[in-house]
């Protein structure tokens, strides 16, 4: 069965359930809910239960333009990630907010290379390009996906982080198990040594990207179920939407649909599970006819 649409699922479920503890200390999560692992919404935003945040909404903008184009056509990324910014978000990165004014001001689709810009906001949205490019070539994914990152994240070790998030996304997609997933962990820090992860656990992670994925990978290769990694992720706090949506999208496509708890699919917006489900499967179709960018 195509694990795409599990992916997608993973990500809005991850997202939801994080954002409840999102800028929480897992002291200040202790605390309030034991172990934080039911969709019950609140947290700084107000949320409603299973209510996703930007992680997810970006997602779907991109996989819209990203079908309406045929490709990752930067201009369309843009427009899309602009007409979301209209609609007036609950939540917006600062990186994702400035990405978005320049183009509006200049038309330019590329951020300047910034070594400030080594957020998570790249990284939270990459699913959609990990499926469209899903039958092409390293050298075309590579470049798909850092089309639609500079549209506001212009940073080489976001780059990385972002493309080895694609990485384990297809290869969890072609049905390798989650021990292989992890050497695409080993290769990145191979050449980034900052996002070592195996020495101290990350807890309270920030935006930043390493931090990011360091807690995503602890709590991914420590655990054997989606369910067990996300709660994992999330009672860490910190950007825990964040890396709950990153952390979502990998265990889904890794563990398939089955996995993910009924009770907390349950309770998305079914908007928002149809949408995933039909972006799923029309990705699906396009990375059949090979992605150029
Ligand atoms: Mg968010
Ligand atoms: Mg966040």
């Amino acid at each position: 069965m195509f694990r795409g649409i599990a992916a997608y699922f993973g990500l809005a479920v991850g997202d939801a359930l994080g954002a409840t503890v999102e800028f929480m200390t897992p002291a200040e999560i202790r605390h309030e809910y034991g172990t934080h692992q039911h969709m019950v919404g609140g947290g700084w935003l107000k949320l409603k239960p299973g209510e996703i945040t930007d992680d997810t909404e970006m997602s779907l903008a991109l996989g819209d333009a990203i079908l309406s184009a045929g490709k990752v056509e930067p201009v369309s990324v843009a427009e899309a990630f602009s007409d979301w910014m209209r609609g007036k978000p609950k939540d917006i990165g600062n990186t994702v907010r400035r990405g978005i004014v320049q183009f509006r001001r200049t038309g330019q689709t590329e951020m300047p290379v910034s070594e400030h810009d080594a957020g998570n906001g790249a990284c939270m949205r990459c699913l959609p390009v990990a499926l469209a490019t899903l039958n092409s070539p390293w050298e075309n994914v590579q470049t798909a996906s850092r089309l639609q990152a500079h549209t506001t994240h212009n940073n080489p070790v976001s780059d990385a982080g972002t493309e080895c998030i694609i990485q384990m996304v297809q290869a969890a997609l072609r049905g390798k198990p989650l021990a292989e997933l992890e050497l695409f962990a080993y290769q990145l820090v191979q050449v980034y040594p900052v996002f070592e992860y195996r020495q101290r656990r990350r807890d309270n992670p920030s935006g930043y990207i390493v931090d990011t994925l360091q807690a995503v990978f602890q709590a991914l290769f420590s655990t054997a179920s989606f369910e067990a990694a996300l709660v994992e992720v999330v009672n860490r706090g910190g950007d825990a939407d964040t890396t709950g949506a990153i952390l979502g999208m990998v265990a889904g496509a890794c563990y398939g649909q089955d996995s993910i708890p009924p009770r907390w699919l349950q309770r998305l917006d079914p908007t928002i599970r149809s949408r995933c489900t039909e972006q799923a499967r029309a990705l699906y179709q396009l990375a059949q006819q090979g992605h150029s960018p």
